[in-house]
């Protein structure tokens, strides 16, 4: 059965690429009729955030991501969090050494400082804890054994280190990258287990996926350097027949390709890169931060899911829109590309624009509602709904109903200057008002009415329509820009445009 998992540590905000890997397991899972899990990752208590749990859920919520079995759920693997399961693990750290493929180690950490200070001034180009440096350390494959066991006695403080052999080539498969060789020569003797007695990530994370039955892990590209040590401990557990199927995602670029899209780029950069809005602490100061969320900028949850799902995949066809439904049809992970993703901010707000108008005005009326609810003003559905869709063309947020309609609730106090200038003169002025004493009689009051009177009025002053349509605009709306004129019009309503006529040629 497929199995795949999401397995974040709530070292903070989900990051928008963190969205990605967790959106990419559910389509694969629901494509192939499998489960989809969520691990909480937090055997790294002091990168532990507070909040980060909920927020992780709650993003994934939003999105629109099910899971069949997490902490919140729970399941049949219960308890879904690592630090839940911390007494699963030793046994395993045991059996490893028992093997002969784990060794303690004593080493202090002045110890390890002392080792890598030595190798740097030696020009080692990364100072590893490894076949070769390992040697030189305190630890029960360099130690004799009474004294191994007599530091053990003595409570004296060890991790657990994965011994990884010499010389020795080691491959897997990737479902993204085909086959990948690493020496072994260029993996560290990493710890397995800490002195606290807590297990690292990569034995919690290898024996979960191991119990959890975990068929495909689907992770960011940032892990494929620890695949390789991954691959040795399935093997030295014996669990190498059940060895998950690996793909590692493409990074996500900065939008204009120089490096790796990080946590800290979205405020500077002017977009967001996570889903909802963080509250968090400056790391230095202690400051209150805030970083911006897709949600609260005022993005569509079905937006942000097509444009992710874009980001290193595609259908092989010139199909774009895709709903959750299409992506699960559709997707595959034989046409998730190797090269990096750049982030493009304008095609997600493309992909807004598009889930925008495809709303009905029925949908789209209460954000005009709200939002004016919050200045104060009451505004009926059937009218938000006539002013919604005039104006959803126009649009790319939500929010911006109010900024692009105001007009419809306040006379302009202001009137675009650019227009007023090259349009405006005595005889538009005259035909204007000539036009607001027509309006307050007049009879026929849709858009087509008032226009058919509007050309009129301006023939009979012996005016093109032409030369005084942008005034009207600017004299009704106080903007140079804007939706069909005598939709606007016509909503705005005849007294109310007289009135605004009349202010303006005064
Ligand atoms: N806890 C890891 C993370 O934060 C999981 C990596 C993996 O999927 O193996 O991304």
């Amino acid at each position: 059965p497929v199995r795949v998992r999401f397995a974040p540590s709530p070292t903070g905000p989900l990051h928008i690429g963190g969205v990605r890997t967790a959106l990419y397991n559910y389509l694969l899972a629901r494509k192939l009729g499998g489960t989809m899990i969520l691990r909480i990752e937090d055997t790294d208590q002091n990168r532990f955030v507070p909040g980060a749990e909920d927020y992780i859920r709650e993003s994934l919520e939003w999105v629109g991501i099910e899971l069949d079995e997490s902490p919140w759920k729970g399941g049949p693997h219960a308890p879904y969090k690592q630090s839940e399961r911390k007494p699963m693990y030793k046994q395993y750290a045991d059996q490893l050494i028992a093997d002969g493929h784990a060794y303690y180690a004593f080493d202090t950490p002045e110890e390890l400082d002392a080792m890598r200070a030595r190798l740097t001034a030696a020009k080692v180009p990364n100072p590893q804890y490894n076949s070769i440096t390992r040697a030189q350390m305190r630890n029960s494959l360099t130690l004799p054994a009474e004294e191994v066991q007599q530091l053990l006695e003595a409570g004296v403080p060890y991790v657990i280190r994965l011994k990884v052999p010499r010389k020795e080539e080691i491959r897997f498969q990737d479902m993204i990258r085909g086959w990948v060789v690493v020496h072994s020569s260029s993996v560290d003797d990493k710890v397995l287990m800490k002195s606290d007695g807590m297990p690292t990530y990569h034995l919690a994370n290898i024996v979960d996926d191991h119990l959890m039955d975990i068929s495909h892990v689907i992770r960011g590209e940032e892990w494929l350097p620890s695949a390789p040590l991954h691959v040795l401990l399935y093997r030295y557990l014996g669990w190498e027949s059940t060895m998950p199927q690996f793909a590692h995602l493409p990074l996500l670029l900065k939008p204009d390709g120089t490096g790796k899209l990080s946590k800290r780029d979205g405020d500077r950069l002017g977009f967001p890169v996570f889903a909802l809005e963080w509250h968090g602490t400056d790391a230095e100061t202690g400051e209150p931060t805030v970083s911006r969320g897709y949600r609260e900028d005022g993005y569509l949850p079905e937006a942000l899911v097509n444009f992710l799902a874009f980001l290193g995949w595609n259908p092989g066809t010139a199909q774009e829109i895709f709903s959750m439904e299409e992506l699960i049809q559709a997707f595959s992970i034989e046409r998730v590309s190797k090269s990096p993703a750049k982030f493009d901010q304008n095609k997600v707000k493309w992909f807004n624009e598009h889930y925008l108008r495809a709303k009905s005005n029925a949908e789209l009326a209460p954000y005009l509602i709200d939002a004016l609810k919050e200045h104060g003003i009451a505004c009926e559905q059937a009218r938000a709904e006539q002013i919604v869709s005039v104006m959803k063309e126009r649009v790319s947020f939500p929010q911006d109903f109010w900024m692009e309609a105001r007009y419809f609730f306040q006379a302009p106090t202001e009137y675009d200057q650019h227009v007023v200038e090259k349009k405006w003169n005595p005889q538009v002025s005259a035909a204007l008002a000539v036009y607001a004493e027509a309006l307050s009689s007049a009879a026929e009051t849709t858009a087509e009415g008032l226009k058919t009177l509007f050309n009129q009025t301006m023939e009979a002053q012996g005016l093109k329509p032409g030369q005084v349509l942008q005034a009207l605009r600017v004299a009704a709306t106080g903007a140079g820009a804007g939706p069909d004129l005598f939709e606007t019009l016509a909503i705005l309503g005849t007294a109310e445009v007289t009135t605004r006529l009349q202010t303006a040629v005064a």
